[in-house]
């Protein structure tokens, strides 16, 4: 079939194999120029003899968690483990970009030499935990490190009981400028304010509770090394999204996860382990796209960081998490939270400046002015392996074939 991008909602509902297949050599390259040539002087050269060698991912096929699948494998030769949801091809239906990203991934890691798997299944079931448990057990020993990278809009309990999360504010309506990536023009959204019922279920849904049932469930198991690290992915973002985002109802789940985090810290004592939040840039991944006023921000983001050549990627900023904050032989810094914070170079004074002095120049019903928005749509086609130009994407391919 010839593999053509359908999006519904700022959704992709396609993905196309061999664009995937380069979006992951892309991103091994860039790891691999960078270690052979420090290609990219903007970074430390790593620590390896620090980097954890047995890896678990949660959410590790696409996005920030794909990207420490690499770094964990390509950097510090790391075992891995992910657990992602996909769906296979058919011989008339794509795979989702997860599905091929981890088949090009794990090929690769084998050819050197690392073990790499993966269960794709429901990371919230306690049968999923239970399986790889003894994927662990067989294979690993024991994990040095567990990276909770999920972003699920739902989860689905073990009496069957299905919670969804929604990105809404609490309290009041919010009214903002977002901006149609289909067209580039600016409108304004409106979104109502959740229902207590909404806030509590996304809390469930992306909070800490399952990242606390993961770490429990494999301390008790005895599964977790000497010295185990856990890092779990936040985003705080400028005042101007706060009531989207920190201050709505994804903000409660991201304040749950950095309590969970304290609280693992206690639980990891008896392994010298330590549990962390990272804070990470707005990105665009497949999650970030469908949040109201995001693809705005975004493309404004990226062109103020874009010419200030402080631009980043997932791979960039994860690459920057392992070898500058993590694993450096020396301690984590951390901010007054006690999160690591590696939005450092998105929250700094002079992009946070240009950005609100850009949001400030648009205007409802006007195209947007001075965004990157190509570079919005082409990262967001990129992750779904459209927008290479090295790929025919005219020709006619069996999609089950990677
Ligand atoms: P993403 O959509 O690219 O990745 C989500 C991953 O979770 C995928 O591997 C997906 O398969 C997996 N997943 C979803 N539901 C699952 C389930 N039920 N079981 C197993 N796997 C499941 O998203 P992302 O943007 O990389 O987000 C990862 C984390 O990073 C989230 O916690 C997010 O809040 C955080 N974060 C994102 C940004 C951003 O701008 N994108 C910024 C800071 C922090």
């Amino acid at each position: 079939m010839v593999i053509v991008p359908k999006i519904l909602r700022n959704v992709s509902l396609t993905a196309h194999p061999k664009g995937c297949e380069l979006s992951v050599r892309n991103q091994i390259d860039w790891v691999r120029q960078q270690l052979e040539q420090h290609s990219d002087t903007r970074y430390q050269l790593p620590h390896t003899n620090f980097f954890p060698k047995k890896v678990l991912i949660v959410g590790g096929s696409t996005g920030y968690g794909l990207a420490s699948r690499i770094v964990a494998a390509c950097v510090g030769k790391a075992d891995t483990i992910n657990v992602s949801v996909e769906r296979e091809p058919s011989e008339t239906k794509t795979a989702t970009p997860g599905w091929y990203n981890t088949t090009v991934f794990e090929r690769y890691a084998k050819t050197h030499g690392l073990k790499a798997v993966s269960v794709l299944k429901d990371a919230y079931a306690k049968t999923t935990k239970a399986e790889v448990a003894s994927l662990i057990a067989k294979h690993f020993g024991t994990i040095d490190l567990l990276i909770y990278s999920l972003a699920s809009p739902a989860r689905t309990d073990s009496s069957g009981t299905t919670y969804r999360s929604v990105i809404k504010p609490i309290g009041n309506q919010y009214g903002a400028l977002s901006v149609d990536v289909t067209t580039g023009m600016v409108s304004k959204v409106i979104v109502e304010p959740a229902d207590q019922s909404q806030i509590e279920e996304t809390v469930k849904v992306m909070g800490g509770e399952d990242w606390n049932d993961w770490i429990t469930y494999l301390l008790q198991c005895n599964l977790l090394s000497d010295g185990f690290k856990t890092v779990s992915y936040s985003y705080i973002g400028p005042e101007l999204t706060y009531p989207i985002y920190r201050s709505g109802t994804i903000g409660k789940a991201k304040e749950d996860l950095e309590n969970s985090a304290r609280l693992l810290n206690e639980t990891l004592q008896s392994v010298n382990g330590s549990a962390y939040v990272s804070v990470n840039k707005a990105l665009v991944t497949r999650a970030s796209a469908v949040i109201p006023v995001v693809p705005l921000y975004i493309a404004l983001l990226y062109r103020v960081m874009k010419d200030l050549n402080l631009h980043e990627e997932c791979i960039h900023q994860i690459y920057r998490l392992f070898s500058e904050r993590l694993y450096t032989g020396t301690s984590i810094p951390l901010d007054e939270k006690g999160r690591i914070r590696i939005d450092d170079w998105e929250m700094s004074d002079s992009v946070q400046q240009a950005v609100h002095l850009l949001w400030s120049a648009q205007s409802e019903g006007q195209a947007i002015i001075g965004g990157d928005l190509e570079g919005f749509i082409t990262e967001y086609a990129k992750i779904h392996g459209f927008g290479f130009d090295e790929i025919n994407y005219s020709e006619d391919i069996d999609p089950r074939i990677i």
